[in-house]
């Protein structure tokens, strides 16, 4: 079990387009097991390669239901519309209003390269764009509607609560 350092905004790694993984090696199963050990040890519900500094196409999530590990990922359909509150562990103490499509279906491998579906509709299907979207040099910064918030804990209660910025 390895934590590994998030990136945070700003370090030019996480707006660079990642590589497609094109053979399974021990040094990236690895690398995904590092990704999920950081995501948890983090509490994130995803995790992308070049969050980690490594510009390969692999993503990790976990919304609470058990993880997806996503090589390759592309949105192959998507319908419907959601707008609520995102963060990211490479912008800490922040979120912002983001809208996304309600449903996708994602076309990738998985840890053995094989292709696989997976669909996500609400939480999920929010995860998975966000973290493709890392794939891609993408932020969800890019996308917010009306600024980043900060999110600040009350050191009475530990309750967290948002203060616009
Ligand atoms: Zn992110």
């Amino acid at each position: 079990m390895a934590i590994r350092q998030v990136r945070e905004i700003g370090d030019d790694i996480l707006r660079k387009q990642s590589k497609p993984v094109t053979k399974m090696t021990l040094r990236t199963r690895i690398l995904i097991n590092d990704m999920l050990d950081t995501m948890y040890e983090e509490e994130g519900v995803g995790l992308a390669a070049p969050q980690v500094g490594i510009l390969k196409q692999i993503v990790v999530v976990d919304i609470g239901d058990g993880p997806f590990v996503l090589i390759n990922p592309e949105i192959i359909e998507s319908s419907g519309e959601q707008t609520g509150d995102e963060g990211c562990l490479s912008v800490p103490g922040k979120v912002g209003t983001v809208t996304r499509p309600n449903y996708v279906r994602v076309r990738c491998l998985n840890e053995d390269m094989e292709e696989i579906e997976i669909e996500g509709e609400e939480l999920l299907a929010r995860a998975l764009c966000h973290e493709i979207d890392h794939l891609k040099g993408i932020m969800y910064v890019d996308k917010v509607e009306g600024g980043l918030r900060e999110v600040v804990y009350d050191e009475d209660t530990m309750e967290e609560y948002e203060e616009e910025v």
